[in-house]
Order: C-alpha cells, then structure tokens, then sequence
C-alpha cells in the first residue's frame, strides 16, 4: 500500500481514489479544525461488498435495491473518507470542506461538529472485528492529513458526540490499538474521556 499525499485543496493525489460529493459545503469562516470522527457504515448491514455506501455519498444509490435502504431516501450524507475492510480509501471531500456526517452533534461545548471536524467512516458495523489493515490505513490516513490540518487535536467517534442517538463506530473498535498506530506515526491525537 503506498502513503498519502494531498493537494493544494486537500485531495489525495496519492493513496486513495477521489469520487467527489456533492453532500459537502464550506466551513464557516475561522473554523478551527480539530477534531476527527470515527464512523462505521455497510449497506446492508454487514455486507462488505459492492458500491452502496459510495453511491450513498454520491447521492446516486438506488434506494429500491435493497429492502433496508427505504430510509436512506432522500438522505443526503457524505464522510471525507471511507475505508474499506480491503484498506482501499475513498475521498468525498477535501480536507478544507466541509462534509456531512455528524449531524447533530456537540463536542466540548461547541455543536455542529461537522462544521469543525474531518469525517473518516470504516466499513463496518458496531459488532464485528475491524480489519487490522483498516486501523493502520487510518493512521496513515491522519498523519497525512495532521501535515495539512496542523489544528488537528482530538479524536472520537460519533457515539461520544451524539449520545443517545449514533452508536457507531461501537464496542467493536479497537481504540487502544487505534491511539497506538497514531502514536507510532507521531499523530498524537488524543481521545477525551467521555
Ligand atoms: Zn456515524
């Protein structure tokens, strides 16, 4: 697998492949970006193939194919990233936009995460074993991104920003060896105690 590199803009030129969102905006002005959010997401729950979740972002998922997606209709999300089981990385948006994946959210007293935040989700449910290869590339993932976003701060998942109503990325993930990866990269983020 080879490293990240991004752009002027934020996009990877190295690393993963670009398929532009139309589910992203601007952040507001003097924005300080310093927060990361874990997600999970798989279309149908647990299924690790095909393109549902990048159609989904894409806005172009055919929410008739699958039983389950009838509340997807009219949902209009995306995540900086996806990472798939494989170790493959999608971007949807540019590290300097703003993308639409938190919801409503609050983190240290300040709401509206997505407007200060990148979006990373891991093909995944809140359940199952994530793929070793899924962690490391994430790690990678965020140092590259930390050279851009030196702001960069803290991590969590969208459970610790929307209690009560997102559960992911769930009991399954594996936040000592995540911190660690980022530790052996020098990306010392650092996951508040919730
Ligand atoms: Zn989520």
């Amino acid at each position: 697998m080879v490293g990240f590199e991004f752009d002027a803009q934020g996009w990877l030129i190295r690393g993963g492949r670009r398929a532009p969102s139309p589910h992203a905006d601007d952040r507001p002005n003097n924005a300080l970006v310093d927060l990361v959010v874990i997600h999970n997401i798989s279309l149908p729950s647990g299924c690790f193939e095909g393109s549902a979740v990048e159609d989904l972002f894409l806005g172009r998922l055919d929410c008739t194919s699958d039983p389950t997606f009838a509340d997807l209709k009219g949902l209009r999300v995306s995540a900086h990233f996806f990472v798939r089981r494989s170790g493959e990385v999608l971007q949807f948006v540019g590290l300097y936009g703003r993308a639409w994946h938190a919801g409503m959210s609050e983190f240290q007293g300040r709401a509206a995460c997505n407007d200060f935040s990148l979006g990373i989700e891991l093909e995944g449910t809140d359940d199952l074993p994530y793929a070793a290869i899924q962690l490391s590339r994430t790690a990678d993932l965020l140092a590259a991104a930390r050279d851009c976003i030196s702001s960069l701060r803290w991590i969590v998942g969208h459970s610790d920003i929307a209690p009560g109503r997102k559960t992911d990325p769930g009991p399954s993930f594996p936040w000592p060896i995540m911190l660690e990866n980022l530790k052996e990269r020098g990306c010392l983020l650092t996951r508040p105690s919730t």
